[in-house]
Order: C-alpha cells, then sequence, then structure tokens
C-alpha cells in the first residue's frame, strides 16, 4: 500500500506513509538508525507511529520523515508567514528546520560573509556604500 512517488521539492524518492492519525507522512524509503518511524498495526492496517523523545531510540526498523532530511524541508511546513522567523542577516524568511535548531541565520549568513562584503564593495561610487564610509573610513579623508 506504499505510495512511492518523488519529493516534489529535492526529487528524491519518498514513500508516503498514513500515521496513526489518519495523516499523511513522507518518508525516506530506506530505513535509518536515527529513524523515529515505525510501522504499527492499527485495526489490521499498517500505520506508521512517530516515536518522540522517551521512546526513543528505536527498537525495531525505523524510517526517518523526508521532512527531517529534504533540503527543501519549508516545502512540507508552511507556515503563517507573519510567524515566520527571518533571517537576521539576509532578511529572508528561515528554512522549519533552521529554526527547529534555534537557528535565526541561515548557515551561509553570519557576520563574516557580511565582512567580506563589505570589503569587496568598490569604495564610494554609489549611494548604498554610506555607512560603510562611515565605519571604515577607507580612503579621502586625509587633510
Ligand atoms: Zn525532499
Ligand atoms: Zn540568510
Amino acid at each position: 500500500m506504499a505510495d512511492v512517488t518523488t519529493c516534489s521539492g529535492c526529487g528524491a524518492t519518498i514513500r508516503w506513509v498514513l500515521t496513526i492519525g489518519g495523516a499523511r507522512l513522507p518518508l525516506d524509503p530506506d530505513p535509518h538508525p536515527d529513524g523515529n518511524v515505525v510501522p504499527v498495526e492499527v485495526d489490521g492496517k499498517r500505520r506508521a507511529k512517530v516515536l518522540t523523545g522517551p521512546e526513543m531510540p528505536a527498537e525495531e526498523t525505523a524510517w526517518r520523515a523526508h521532512f527531517t532530511t529534504c533540503p527543501k524541508s519549508a516545502h512540507f511546513r508552511r507556515r503563517k508567514a507573519a510567524a515566520t522567523p527571518k533571517c537576521r542577516y539576509c532578511e529572508t524568511p528561515l528554512d522549519a528546520w533552521l529554526v527547529e535548531q534555534g537557528e535565526n541565520r541561515h548557515v551561509n549568513c553570519g557576520p563574516v560573509l557580511l565582512r567580506e562584503a563589505v570589503q569587496t564593495s568598490p569604495a564610494g561610487s554609489s549611494g548604498e556604500a554610506g555607512p560603510v564610509g562611515d565605519t571604515l573610513d577607507l580612503g579621502g579623508g586625509e587633510w
């Protein structure tokens, strides 16, 4: 009954299963040691049980929900726009998995990258370099 298809986010093969509660859940096709989704029988039907903290690690073969491994996991978890935390550096919305890990920025965003951007920008040709000139005093300041 497994519904094998392709993740529309990253193109990986995924299996759609039904949880005990009847929700559709995408799984990675292969079991994984860190998996927290196990098959159970409910009324003669196979359902997926998602293990929670005290039940981990799984004592049997377990799978991982694809949205925990999908590089496009935001695809699975659309949140209200107003509630979506934004990257503190680039101001675009953060992926759900980053937020869950307590991040407030993208992996590639950060003060180091900002500094590089400042240093490599051409000196003082356009108005957007204004604050940079104020702090770094890159030239022309001598009397
Ligand atoms: Zn995916
Ligand atoms: Zn960012």
